[in-house]
């Protein structure tokens, strides 16, 4: 395939996780979410915990082993010694020191036949991406759909973000990204300069509970909001909230968000994604502990009150009480597509 990027740039490689295909939600039309590993923030209630170190990491799915007797192959070299071990009892699956095996990588995970061990995240180039893509362009031309990078954070592989951007533009594909805007702003502006449309998240308004629930400071997010709905007044943006009970579930925060984006025309909507914990699965396949697994989810009527000041301040008639929202689906979870790995 011609491509008119410069040096040969569809050769530029990503660290990515994914790629999802007939998404819907994650920008108009039917989408294919590309994944990329990485992000600045650390959302307590994150339902991709895969996608936050930057490093390709390792995962296990116990209900894959086949057990030691029959199999014991993760019990040798190349695998370090103590990296897995068997309890005492009839139970001979394996178990993980994830202390030691967090630094197991691609050579550990191909011993196992199974795939109960298995890598979140590798390294893809552009044209590797886009000729998965492309595989869906009779969808994107029925439905106005398109690729949608999400993560992660995709501002944080500006390069390689952008390319895949650029060039999918190049070749007709409508282009979506997602993002928590937590970035230096040159990386930031690098990618949201071939995004058709940007869907971005206001996750806390308050300072210090943004600090608390996202684990890092507000201040650069908003500035580079705010500076991208000025210099770029020809793109689409859509602000998004996913409601989180006890942390942003209150009017204050939407009407905040409301105030934030009301100067800016080429802000087109502001969409809330109710809580969900479609996620939670993977923190046990990493080693890793889900806090908010007591969290309730957030009533309907809590949704529909919180849209209705949305609707509101929009010009629109809200949504019908008891019908589901087109926006009763989160932002994407890979979780979808490793099939509960
Ligand atoms: S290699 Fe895989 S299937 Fe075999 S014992 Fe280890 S985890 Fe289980
Ligand atoms: S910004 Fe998104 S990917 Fe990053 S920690 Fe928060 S929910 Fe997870």
């Amino acid at each position: 395939m011609a491509t008119h990027l410069k040096n040969d740039a569809t050769q530029l490689t990503g660290r990515v996780i994914n790629i999802q295909h007939f998404c819907i939600n994650d920008g108009p039309g039917i989408r294919t979410n590309v994944f990329l590993k990485g992000c600045s923030n650390r959302c307590k209630w994150c339902c991709n915990p895969e996608s936050i170190r930057f490093k390709p990491e390792l995962a296990y799915n116990i209900n894959k082993c086949i057990g030691v007797k029959e199999c014991g192959r993760c019990l040798k070299p190349p695998t370090p010694e103590g990296a897995f071990y068997v309890l005492d009892g009839p139970d001979d699956r394996v178990r993980v020191n994830w202390d030691m095996a967090s630094e197991c990588g691609e050579e550990t995970a191909s011993v196992c036949p199974t795939g109960a061990l298995y890598m979140f995240g590798h390294e893809m180039t552009v044209e590797e991406v886009l000729a998965e893509v492309e595989q869906d362009q009779s969808v994107y031309i029925e439905s106005g759909g398109g690729i949608t990078l999400s993560g992660g954070e995709c501002t944080l592989q500006p390069q390689f973000a952008a390319a895949l951007l650029e060039e999918a533009h190049h070749r007709g594909i409508n282009t979506a990204i997602e993002t928590a805007g937590n970035a230096p702003w040159e990386k930031f502006r690098q990618v949201v300069e071939h995004a058709d449309v940007v869907l971005h998240d206001h996750k806390v308004m308050d300072h210090e509970r943004h600090t608390r629930w996202v684990g890092t400071d507000n201040s650069k997010i908003k500035a580079n909001f705010k500076r991208a709905y000025e210099e770029f007044p020809d793109k689409t943006f859509i602000a998004r909230t996913a409601v989180i009970p006890g942390v942003n579930d209150d009017e204050e925060h939407i009407r905040s968000v409301l105030e934030f984006i009301k100067p800016y025309k080429n802000v087109i909507d502001y969409q809330l994604l109710p809580y969900h914990r479609y996620g939670e699965g993977k923190y046990g396949f990493l080693g890793r502990v889900y806090e908010l697994k007591d969290f309730p989810y957030v009533p309907d009527e809590t949704m529909q009150r919180l849209r209705a000041i949305i609707d509101e301040a929009f010009g629109r008639s809200a949504t019908t009480p008891g019908q589901a929202s087109p926006q009763d689906k989160s932002r994407g979870s890979t979780l979808q597509m490793e099939g509960a790995a």
